[in-house]
């Protein structure tokens, strides 16, 4: 089986969505490249992650052939492969449809960096495409352009994704993310929230990356 290690990771990850609240039943994706092949492990849809193994994930190379799998992807793999297209220095997206991040991409609202945790994984706000069918000719393409040099998008009337370096890093942001969204939505029907300044938000990334601790993004 190739790629054993990569796909028992994205399977665990699948696995934590549900454990976070990020997910219920078969929704959500965790898709990686592995560096040295350049291929990419990716959960199959609609299928129980409780029941898989990491047999059941599916391997393709960018282009969206199937390189060993019992599934075929799913046609958001391009989507998927596109971002890590786009940015050769992420290896991972997660999507999911956790309910505070999905709210807004109902409410076409974007969300501003309220927290610190939230300016040290994103950076900036998290902006929210229209909606976009999978057969939409830019479905594969839109939400990338929306993310721009971010980590997180929201695809309308559907939910968030983010991404990483690591498949770790793009989990933390889905679980950051959902967080402030809810934090957000709270701090709304206390008072008018004060968000962090694009120049706040910016410095707090830069630290958090670069000076404290190990380095992140
Ligand atoms: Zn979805």
């Amino acid at each position: 089986m190739l790629l054993e290690d990569l796909r028992t990771h994205v399977l665990d990850t699948a696995l934590l969505l549900p454990k976070y609240g990020l997910v219920w039943m078969a929704g959500g994706t965790v898709c990686a490249r592995d560096a040295q092949t350049g291929y990419v492990v990716v959960t199959p849809s609609g299928l129980d992650y409780e029941r898989l193994t990491p047999d059941d994930m599916i391997v393709t190379d960018m282009d969206m052939n199937l390189v060993e799998g019992k599934y075929r992807p799913s046609v958001a793999l391009n989507l998927w492969t596109g971002f890590m297209r786009s940015r050769p220095e992420l290896t991972a997206v997660v999507h999911t449809h956790s309910p505070y991040a999905t709210a807004f991409s109902v409410a076409y609202q974007s969300i501003p960096v309220i927290t610190e945790t939230m300016a040290d994984w994103f950076g900036q706000p998290v902006l929210v495409t229209r909606y976009l069918s999978v057969e939409d000719p830019e479905f594969s393409t839109l939400p990338i352009e929306v993310m721009g040099s971010g980590y997180a998008v929201l695809l309308g009337n559907h939910g968030p994704i983010t991404v990483g370096k690591t498949i770790a890093h793009a989990l933390e942001r889905a679980v950051t993310l959902e967080e402030a969204a809810r934090t957000y939505s709270i701090a709304r029907m206390i008072n008018v929230p004060v968000t962090l300044t694009e120049e706040q938000a910016c410095a707090s990334f830069d630290y958090y990356h670069n000076r404290y601790g190990q380095k992140k993004s």
